[in-house]
């Protein structure tokens, strides 16, 4: 699924391809976009706020996106896939902008966006640095759900999706099943994905290592409950985990029964975190805890 860091960089590349250019012609396969025309228009920006892509025009519109599973945009060349995948086609100056599978489509005016967007919690991969006290309030408002489904709802933080709450929850051994209001160090978890998201935004492939930074590298991300052959790669306890039909928040999910035991009352190691991420350059983000916020 794509992350805030993903549509990030998607919306950049709109804007670096597109900005400034007219829209000649507008084709459109989708029900929510019958009568939706935005040909003569010129594109101003895109833009992403949590994982909600914002693309605006001239005239006052906005078109919105949300790629949920499977959706995607193609920027440049001509899609090859099916008429009825695309469902909005723009033809640009110098190239196409195709919407594949989109499941969330929509035109609105442009000074609206906030009806489909103000629900959401401070954005991770925005060109401001987050409000991080405003994530912990939002999270803490939210004391008895489980720390993986609180990062993952967007009411509280846009940006995260499920490899970081699978990833962030490993680094600092807590629990992704561990009510966020029994944890202590709330405040550094979240300025650690914080730095985090935004180095990977900046810098390429989503990677939570550090080890191999050309890769889309996790620590257990990806990895099958009671799958002998990959274990706990700190202490090779075999791994826990929800498939998708039976986790509280929908997705699947993975951590280490030791390493992440699920206790009364849990703080998140930054220690651990810090020995973790020691080759990520994630270390140099303005928004990494500082050793001065760790005890
Ligand atoms: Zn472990």
């Amino acid at each position: 699924m794509p992350e805030g860091d993903t549509i990030r960089k998607l919306a950049e590349r709109i804007t670096q391809r597109f900005a400034g250019e007219r829209v000649e012609r507008c084709v459109t396969r989708d029900p929510r976009l019958v009568g939706v025309d935005l040909t003569g228009t010129t594109l101003v920006e895109a833009d992403a706020v949590g994982k909600h892509l914002l693309v605006r025009f001239d005239d006052g519109r906005t078109l919105h996106a949300h790629l949920r599973l499977d959706g995607s945009f193609l920027v440049g060349p001509r899609s090859p896939r099916p008429a009825w995948q695309r469902r909005i086609e723009l033809w640009l100056t110098s190239g196409w902008l195709t919407g594949v599978d989109v499941p969330v489509l929509g035109v609105l005016p442009t000074a609206a966006e906030g009806d489909v967007v103000g629900h959401l919690g401070p954005d991770l991969c925005g060109p401001e640095v987050p409000d991080l006290d405003e994530v912990v309030a939002r999270l803490t408002d939210a004391a008895a759900s489980p720390l993986a489904g609180a990062l993952l709802d967007q009411r509280n933080v846009a940006g995260f999706g499920n490899v970081y709450a699978v990833e962030l929850p490993f680094l600092v051994a807590v629990s992704p099943n561990q009510p966020v209001g029994t944890i202590t160090g709330l405040r550094e978890l979240v300025a650690l994905g914080t730095a985090l998201i935004r180095t990977n935004t900046a810098r390429g492939p989503r990677n939570t290592t550090g080890r191999r930074l050309a890769t889309n590298d996790h620590w257990i991300y990806g990895r099958r409950a009671h799958d002998r052959a990959r274990p706990c790669p700190v202490c090779t306890t075999p791994l826990a985990g929800w498939d998708e039909a039976a986790s509280p928040w929908r997705r699947v999910s993975v951590w280490c029964p030791s390493c992440q035991e699920e206790t009364p009352a849990r703080e998140a190691d930054l220690v651990r975190a810090r020995r973790l991420l020691a080759l990520h350059p994630a270390r140099r983000d303005p928004s990494y805890p500082k050793p001065a916020e760790l005890h």
